[in-house]
């Protein structure tokens, strides 16, 4: 299969790459150029390493310049291309959160709990692949950790409640936070009358949304001027749609809580998020169809229902 190569500068040396998960604008990595040092933030699934290696072709980046693969979470829309990425770049290393180390360096577990969710042949179509990465070549990074790339430096910043495995990577030079799953998703298709359009990714197995609310404060704290999200693109209205974060990750707790006992929960989940969705879309004046929104939102809705019963699972 021939992979389509889209991409663009964004400003600040930082080029944003369609992963191409699933469609066009669901999923992006980030190549960082920076005095001939280069890094990818996120890195899409094993299909994606071809069109990453496109990008780095097109704009004429060797593949030895690529210093580090950094996947904000181990989740694989986000990580699942990193072994492969990292067998194709001779220098590059992976920068990972400490508690995501272990499941790349032997992905196994990673492979088994995604094959028990997908089955064998739907998980060959989605993920194709996870490659380990060699133990010498992995570095945990713990919280505030930094590390220089070129003249600018990135502080890597410990962010639960999407996931604990989750960090988020300030740039000094953009003054910019690419959040991976931990400032929700906004796709560019829902935006409102007042811009973005964004909503939480409450995703199995460890959504946490008390944390996840420390969590937001906690990033706000570096006045962050523009948050890069991997579901997809940067946004830059960052008080208002922190508070709107805030209030959904409240109203998912409620929404959830009212049905702690019902027995078809997911299924009556899945629909109330959806509703809810829908309703919060057309009060922002969004120019997506309901219809619309629908296709682009079912498989994330269907996430965060089983995210949250998993974590109403452990209140009870
Ligand atoms: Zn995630």
């Amino acid at each position: 299969m021939l992979a389509e190569l889209h991409y663009r500068d964004i400003g600040s040396g930082i080029t944003e790459i369609d992963c191409m998960i699933h469609r066009r604008g669901m999923a992006a990595s980030y190549l960082l150029l920076d005095e001939g040092e280069a890094a990818f933030i996120d890195c899409g699934t094993y299909h994606s390493v071809p069109i990453l290696l496109a990008a780095l072709k097109a704009l004429k980046v060797a593949p030895e310049q690529v210093r580090y693969v950094i996947p904000t979470h181990v989740h694989l829309d986000h990580a699942g291309g990193a072994g492969g990425l990292i067998e194709r770049l001779p220098t590059a290393q992976l920068i990972v959160h400490p508690r995501g180390l272990r499941h790349m360096i032997d992905p196994g577990k990673l492979h088994a709990s995604a094959v028990s969710v997908y089955g064998d042949i739907e998980f060959q179509r989605l993920f194709g692949d996870l490659r380990p990465v060699p133990a010498n070549r992995a570095i945990a990074a713990v919280d505030e950790f930094e590390l220089p790339l070129g003249s600018r430096k990135l502080k890597f910043i410990h962010s639960p409640g999407h996931a604990k495995h989750h960090f988020c990577i300030f740039d000094s030079a953009s003054h910019g936070m690419f959040t991976g799953d931990s400032f929700g998703l906004a796709y560019p298709e829902l935006d409102g009358s007042d811009g973005p359009f964004i909503m939480p990714t409450s995703t199995p197995v460890q959504f946490d949304p008390k944390t996840w609310l420390q969590t937001l404060d906690h990033l706000l704290a570096f006045e962050p001027e523009r948050m890069y999200l991997t579901h997809f693109g940067y946004v830059d209205d960052i008080e208002r749609l922190a508070d709107q974060l805030r209030f959904d990750l409240n109203q998912y707790m409620q929404i959830g809580t009212q049905r702690t006992k019902a027995s078809d929960r997911v299924d009556q989940l899945r629909e109330q998020l959806m509703q809810y969705t829908l309703e919060r879309l057309a009060a922002r004046g969004s120019r997506c169809t309901a219809s619309r929104a629908r296709e682009l939102l079912e498989m994330d809705i269907d996430l965060n229902a089983q995210g949250l019963d998993m974590w109403l699972e452990k209140l009870a």
